[in-house]
């Protein structure tokens, strides 16, 4: 049998806090207990907010709470080949459309209607109006240089997934789901698969990759529970194998809040500068 492989996939886009040490800690620890791997994913498809010393700034962290992954490290913004790949493939299907409307436009529309469907984080779904366009128009859109994002045909995927979605969780969810889980895609409407400037978004990112990096077990925080319905959605509209799923409790700051990289004070590079130790770290977030 292959040995099980595990991953930490942070974003560089602000520095490594409390909730980013569980959660490599508790990867790490998983990996060892089951003889598998541990790899290290930078997921900085965000070209304008990811920074390569704050890449460095995370290897730092992590060599510091004593951690060591396998090199070398996959960096997603050097991979953006195997995401348009995906994505042509998508759009060969028709299972993405291109989407022009900006986030204000989108609430401009739903301000003239009284009750508009929310998704699990408490945006609003977005509009049918860019899947309706006659393909002359949204030729003519595309030839313009207005930029647009392909967003996924939730409905379409569905249909082209045939069978009802699940994930092996086992870890558990907010109402506290564990075993199978029957995914909800549909919730998240027509999500953003791709921009016209970058062929990927994070949901399509995490799959190719968790695919390619042969990831047999996603280890994360509860806040991405919800969204594993679209990755495993996608996965399915693209074959890609299915992993098991961890989602693991956050780690909060005083007032109970989820934590930000804006606060400086649970940052893991602010408390070691003011003489934290890692075995303090362990402690404050409960794992020894
Ligand atoms: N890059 C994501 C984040 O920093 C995590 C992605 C994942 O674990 O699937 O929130």
């Amino acid at each position: 049998m292959r040995a099980p492989v595990f991953r930490f996939a942070p974003s560089p886009n602000g520095a490594l806090h409390l909730g980013h040490a569980y959660s490599a800690l508790i990867n790490h620890r998983m990996a060892q207990a089951a003889y598998g791997r541990f790899l290290l994913r930078i997921e900085d498809i965000d070209l304008g907010r990811c920074r390569p010393e704050q890449r460095d700034a995370i290897f730092d962290d992590l060599k510091w709470l004593g951690l060591d992954w396998e090199t070398p490290v996959r960096l997603q913004s050097q991979h953006f080949a195997d995401y348009s790949e995906a994505l042509d493939r998508l759009v060969d299907e028709e299972l993405v459309y291109p989407a022009f409307m900006t986030r204000r436009d989108v609430r401009a529309f739903i301000s003239e209607r009284q009750h508009w469907p929310r998704d699990p984080d408490g945006a609003p779904l977005y509009p049918d109006l860019d899947k309706q366009l006659p393909a002359a128009e949204r030729q003519s859109r595309l030839s313009s240089a207005v930029p647009f994002a392909w967003r996924l045909d939730v409905d379409a995927a569905l249909q082209h997934a045939g069978s009802p979605i699940t994930w092996f969780e086992t870890g558990s969810g907010p109402d506290g789901e564990t075993g199978t889980v029957n995914a909800e895609p549909a919730a998240w409407g027509d999500v953003v698969v791709a921009r016209s400037d970058i062929p990927t978004s994070y949901h399509l990112a995490v799959v190719v990759d968790d695919a390619v990096q042969e990831i047999t077990d996603v280890v994360r925080g509860l806040d991405l529970f919800h969204a594993t319905a679209v990755q495993r959605l996608l996965q399915d509209i693209l074959g890609l194998p299915v992993p098991d799923y961890h989602h693991h409790r956050l780690i909060l700051d005083q007032d109970g809040r989820k934590l930000s990289k804006r606060h400086g004070d649970t940052g893991l590079a602010s408390l070691r500068e003011a003489g934290a130790t890692p075995a303090d770290i362990r402690r404050r977030i409960g794992i020894e």
